[in-house]
């Protein structure tokens, strides 16, 4: 892996350089064991660890197939999904695996006694499978998780309607927390090079996810001047959400859930900010029952915020504990789109609020190519800055997906794979120096600790 590292840190190597390394038959990765699927069996949800299933160990490397490529990974991020796939909730991510082998051919190769998991990476084209015209060996590059067949007709106008449509490294196996990866050509896209690779492997999938979900005219379309509440907005979603807010001249509201995240949101440029712990919102009065109280106090406090305007769109995400009071505060011919049930999934909503309003619910999924390029060629551009707090080892993906499970993390959390240290792999440093106190923003402010926190965000914001 050495003579890897050189190639892919000097600036003179070549293709040639790169299509001559030797593939290793073996690689490290973090990975979960089809044997272990059922250790959380009588443990209560709160008291499930999802860092004890994950493992640290070599996997042998697949050979890239008819349209795929071989990574080489430098870094990547832990994702909600790391941490459903580590407590084998909803489902354990093999009966995903078992499906996928199941349409033959290739794709048998994914069913596996263990799961390499992760869906975000930035790293070097190692190998191209046979087929592949556009990247190459040596190419710096980001990866996307949308995999597809698109064998069928249904993808064909927006890739994420094709029936075989996978999460790459959740409901596919080789994924990128991991030193290497096996992706689809068409998950490739340019690396941002004023980033390093631990930066520019954390918004990948947020961000793509964000954008779709609030910008892309498949999710909520967002316009100009839109008051956007935004729950979870010092999160992964959430914190492109604001900026993917804010560089469309909407009026991100964003809820957040400590003083410190509301200092982050504000960093961010966010002016309208609610603490939803200090205003100890209780939307349900029991497990069965909301309290339309609160969701009438919660819609007082954005009026309050806004001048006295309801939010044109709400940016859903946390799912039961949040819907109906996202239903609720939508204004007249306002539109909720969600792409998650973080606290449970199966919502409930006063159906009068959203018919008689002329509401609109959308469900959104991650992002087509199209997209995900477009989320991409913004943080390229210098618009979206990553939002990474930490960055942990691979040997330490365990702990990373812990500080998640319990919310302890402030926007993204990065992992280093082949990457030795933090602060490699910029080659636009102009860029760079431009954007650097926005790029470093989650990062200093996660190092300011509480007493400093008030300083960065002024000092940034
Ligand atoms: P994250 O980094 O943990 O951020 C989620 C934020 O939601 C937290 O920071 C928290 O913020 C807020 N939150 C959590 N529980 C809440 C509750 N009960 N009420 C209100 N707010 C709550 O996770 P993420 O990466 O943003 O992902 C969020 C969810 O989206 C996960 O379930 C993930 O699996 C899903 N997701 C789906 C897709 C897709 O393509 N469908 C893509 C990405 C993520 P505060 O505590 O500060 O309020």
């Amino acid at each position: 892996m050495r003579e890897l590292l050189e190639v892919i840190e000097s600036p003179d190597s070549t293709a040639r350089d790169a299509a001559a390394l030797p593939v290793p038959a073996s690689y490290r990765a973090a990975v979960l064991h089809k044997s272990e699927t059922g250790m959380f069996e009588g443990v209560a949800p709160a008291d499930r660890d999802p860092g004890a299933a994950i493992h640290i160990q070599d996997v042998p490397t697949p050979e890239p197939g008819p349209g795929e490529v071989l990574v080489a990974v430098m870094a990547s991020a832990v994702n909600y999904n790391t941490v459903w796939s580590a407590l084998f909730s909803p489902v354990p991510t093999f009966a995903f695996l078992e499906r996928y082998a199941r349409t033959g051919g290739l794709a048998a190769r994914h069913d596996q006694p263990y799961h390499v998991i992760g869906s975000d990476l930035a790293g070097m084209v190692l190998r191209t499978g046979p087929g592949v015209r556009r990247w190459q060996a040596g190419d710096r590059v980001v990866a996307h998780c949308l995999s597809v067949e698109l064998e069928g007709a249904d993808g064909h106008n927006d890739a994420m309607l094709d029936p075989e449509q996978r999460i790459w490294g959740f409901e596919t196996n080789y994924g990128g927390l991991a030193e290497l990866a096996l992706v689809k050509a068409t998950q490739l896209m340019p690396k941002p090079e004023h980033l390093t690779w631990e930066e520019a492997a954390a918004p990948g999938l947020v961000n793509s996810t964000a954008y779709r979900q609030l910008v892309s005219r498949n999710g909520a379309g967002m316009k100009q001047g839109d008051n956007v509440l935004i729950w979870g907005a010092a999160g992964g979603l959430g914190s492109y959400a604001t900026q993917l807010a804010l560089a469309g001249g909407a009026t991100p509201v964003c809820v957040v859930s400590s003083p410190q995240k509301a200092a982050l949101s504000r960093a961010l440029g966010a002016e309208l900010v609610i603490d939803r712990s200090a205003e100890d919102y209780r939307f349900w009065s029991d497990e069965h029952t909301q309290d339309p109280r609160e969701w009438r106090r919660f819609g007082s406090r954005i009026r309050e915020l806004t001048g006295g305007e309801d939010v044109d769109i709400v940016f859903e995400h946390p799912g039961r504990e949040t819907f109906g009071a996202s239903v609720y505060v939508t204004r007249r011919g306002g539109t909720v789109v969600t792409c998650a049930s973080t606290s449970g999934y199966l919502h409930q909503y006063d159906n009068r609020y959203l018919w008689m309003s002329l509401k609109k619910i959308i469900g959104s999924h991650f992002a087509n190519y199209r997209e995900a390029w477009e989320a991409n060629r913004l943080v390229t551009r210098g618009r979206i800055h990553p939002t990474l707090s930490r960055s942990y080892p691979l040997t330490e993906v365990d702990r990373a997906v812990r500080s998640m499970h319990r919310n302890e993390h402030h926007g993204k959390v990065g992992v280093l794979c082949l990457a030795p240290e933090e602060g490699l792999g910029v080659r636009n440093p102009e860029l760079r120096a431009r954007h650097e106190k926005s790029i470093n923003l989650f990062r200093t402010f996660e190092g300011a600790g509480v007493g400093g926190h008030a300083a960065v965000a002024g000092a940034v914001g």
